[in-house]
């Protein structure tokens, strides 16, 4: 997620001057304010347990929980403090467990961790993308809704609900769009449900939507007991909380993070990073074959000339990167229009860049077993963003044509390109590309340099469908390149694969 770096304590301060009591002339926010115990609350910390999605990463892209992905949180206990931080870097939302990682079929047996989800003054002052973290809470929306312009809100009736709706202050979009979060309220005028949108590169207006039942009167205030949050409509969080404690007087206490362990006697430290940023890598086409270009830049992706138009492999992690794929995709390949583009597979790192993708005219190919979710991912409204879609009049739909285990695409130059789906663990519609003229093989997320025991079993499982397959290459050309870059042959993935 990006945070934009503009902030200050006073940003803040503004956005969060409801300190005491709702001072609201709008009779259901104060109803909602006295029923909830929020009149008096400036801080709380609530404990249960919590399950944990991968939202863009998982596994198969429209089940954020499922099996490989979802993150057992014991003992998970968040605090929010709703006043001005005491510095801009103290933290105002703190949730953290220990965690029962997923067992992953192939890889080691997890190792039990700690969550940790930390927002600080500045972070929660700078975006929305954090700050929507305390302002779609029960209490934050209340308070958020209390401290709002009386004029910017909007009251409606809906399903015997009354809909609250209200843009925060001083926060703006990267399109200069005011953001908006609207809460539900039943007739006990408690919060049951908050949702709002924020810029997300894949898709767009992205849908965050909290659910909150199951409420008890847990030390004065009023608590959901049963939390779950949706992004684009998938279930990505849910958590059952058993207590809470308003305005806790260990405050400072439960929202600093423990001292990062010292290093163990005789190990020397690690040293500083470099001061100055490297350059970025230049963004350029090296030829692999007639009509076959890499396209480098820390970032792998491929422009095939298919005769009378151009076949791009993968656009990359943002729109930017997408829009210098295409502009050098055309200089390698020029006056042919960038017919295709193929997504590997839809995680977020591997589709943030489809969007200029679509915007250049594009439509994109990917494994069927993706191809509904994605397609519904980049269909939504895009006034947040301010990307090169939302740019785009008269937008295409179906942008998304779902490929085959094995497609094999001709063109009119007799250039061959494969397409094959390999199995595996880390996505369940991955898409390898073959180049069989130039005897190369292209990969994402298939780590063969130092992989850990986890990208062990990916290598493993993707080397024995390519072997499956009788792919004959000699060039391994991955789309995260090693670091340092080198070329990369059938012996270095060999080699990988039998490693122990
Ligand atoms: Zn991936």
């Amino acid at each position: 997620m990006l945070l934009r770096t503009f902030s200050t304590a006073a940003l803040f301060v503004t956005v969060l001057s409801t300190v005491a009591g709702a001072q609201t002339p709008i009779p259901a926010i104060a109803a909602a304010s006295k029923a909830m115990g929020v009149d008096t609350l400036t801080s709380i910390t609530y404990s249960g347990t919590a399950r944990n999605g991968s939202f863009g990463q998982s596994k198969s892209i429209g089940d954020p929980m499922g099996p490989v992905n979802v993150t057992q949180i014991n003992a998970y206990i968040r605090t929010i403090n709703f006043a001005p931080p005491a510095t801009p870097d103290a933290l105002v939302s703190r949730a953290t467990g220990t965690t029962v990682p997923p067992t992953v079929p192939g890889a080691p047996s997890p190792t039990p961790g700690v969550f940790n989800q930390n927002i600080t003054g500045t972070q929660a002052s700078g975006g929305w993308t954090q700050a929507l973290n305390i302002w779609t809470t029960p209490w934050g929306f209340v308070k958020g809704a209390a401290n709002a312009a009386p004029n910017s809100i909007t009251l409606r009736q809906e399903g015997g609900q009354q809909v609250i709706a209200y843009s925060p202050a001083n926060l703006k979009s990267p399109s200069g769009q005011a953001y908006l979060v609207t809460g539900y309220l039943d007739n006990q005028n408690l919060v049951t449900k908050v949702e709002t949108r924020v810029e997300n590169a894949v898709v767009g207006d992205l849908p965050v939507v909290f659910e909150y039942s199951n409420y008890q009167n847990l030390n004065g205030v009023q608590v959901p007991t049963r939390i779950a949050q949706r992004q684009a409509g998938l279930l990505t969080f849910d958590a059952n909380i058993m207590a809470a404690t308003p305005n806790p007087q260990n405050l400072t206490q439960l929202l600093t993070p423990p001292a990062p362990a010292a290093p163990a006697a005789g190990v020397a430290p690690q040293p500083a990073a470099p001061a100055a940023p490297a350059a970025p890598p230049a963004v350029e086409a090296q030829m692999l074959g007639p009509g076959a270009f890499k396209i480098t830049g820390n970032y792998t992706s491929l422009a095939l000339d298919m005769g009378d138009h151009i076949l791009v492999v993968e656009s990359g992690g943002s729109d930017a990167r997408g829009l210098e794929v295409m502009a050098a995709a055309k200089r390698a390949i020029p006056n042919k229009p960038v017919r295709f583009v193929v997504n590997s597979h839809p995680h977020f790192d591997h589709a943030s860049g489809l969007a200029a993708a679509v915007a250049e005219g594009a439509t994109i190919l990917t494994h069927r077993n993706n191809e509904p979710v994605l397609e519904q991912l980049l269909a939504g409204p895009r006034t947040l963003t301010g990307d090169s879609l939302s740019k785009v009049t008269n937008r295409r739909t179906n942008v998304v044509e779902a490929v085959a285990d094995r497609d094999v695409r001709r063109g009119t130059n007799g250039k061959v390109v494969e397409l094959h789906h390999v199995v595996n663990e880390h996505s369940d519609g991955m898409l390898a590309v073959y180049l069989p003229a130039e005897k190369a093989l292209w990969t994402a997320d298939v780590t063969v340099v130092n992989p850990t025991p986890a990208q062990l079993g990916i290598v493993r499982s993707v080397v024995q469908e390519v072997n499956r397959l009788n792919l004959d290459y000699n060039s391994w050309i991955p789309a995260h390149p090693p670091n340092p870059d080198r070329p990369l042959t059938k012996a270095d993935v060999t080699a990988a694969a039998g490693a122990n």
